[in-house]
């Protein structure tokens, strides 16, 4: 059995209301919104990255295909020029020049076929370039906005370690008025009860399950001595009597 001073007792309290608010610090510091907001933008910035590789896929691809369109063009193009050349030169027999004249027809039509596959693939190409530049845009607007969301959750988690620290200061010193065994017995019942090892009794009720005392544990408290340390029947938690116990 523990046993310890009423004032011991009474500085578990104190030692029990810091460990409550490093949790609660913890606790802040764990779920601070800008958390759950980077994981956010994080997954936008993956699918965003995602989305440029097919885009500039596609531009390449386009710019290929471009290339191709413009070497097609360009043939028919040194084709129809030598035809022309060669008409005007008037050099060759009649019958070649026949020849000559008689393909620039289809050569023409030729032409304006691939010439208009050409304009239809630089347009693409153009539609694809400024998706790429939008995107580019859009991934560096996300940049910004994480690296200022990061600096924000830094600030907040500087901010809740020195208040941390303070209290894990000031935990120290109120743990170093509680004898030994009584500490290790609270700390152990903390642990096992949602961090609350040690409660007041309150008008006979306990503060860490907010259950009133029966009829047998008030008679069972009034007769204990005030070194007794007491624990509440319903939750198991070392119950710290005080003027307003209620006993
Ligand atoms: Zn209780």
């Amino acid at each position: 059995m523990v046993t310890a001073a009423p004032q011991d007792q009474w500085r578990l309290l104190d030692v029990q209301g810091h460990d409550t608010r490093l949790a609660q610090l913890a606790h802040r510091r764990r779920t601070l919104p800008e958390h759950a907001e980077l994981e956010r933008l994080q997954l936008r910035r993956r699918a965003l990255a995602d989305e440029l590789v097919a885009a500039r896929t596609v531009t390449s691809d386009l710019r290929r295909e471009l290339a191709k369109a413009e070497a097609d063009v360009e043939q028919v193009r040194t084709r129809v020029a030598r035809n022309n050349a060669r008409l005007q030169s008037g050099q060759g027999s009649a019958k070649d020049m026949q020849a000559l004249q008689h393909e620039l027809g289809p050569l023409g039509e030729r032409q304006s076929v691939l010439e208009d596959a050409e304009l239809e693939v630089m347009e693409k190409l153009e539609a694809a370039e400024a998706r790429v530049t939008e995107l580019e845009a859009q991934d560096a607007g996300l940049d910004a906005e994480i690296g200022e969301l990061e600096r924000r959750r830094d600030q907040a988690v500087a901010g809740i370690d020195t208040e941390a620290g303070t209290e894990d200061g000031a935990r120290a010193d109120a743990a170093a008025g509680v004898p030994a065994d009584l500490l290790a017995l609270y700390e152990k019942v903390r642990d096992a009860h949602g961090g609350v090892g040690a409660a007041r009794l309150y008008q006979r009720r306990c503060e860490g399950c907010r259950i009133e005392l029966n009829a047998t544990d008030i008679g069972r408290f009034r007769s204990a001595g005030p070194d007794a340390v007491l624990r509440c029947e319903e939750c198991g938690r070392i119950l710290v009597r005080t003027p307003d116990s209620g006993l």
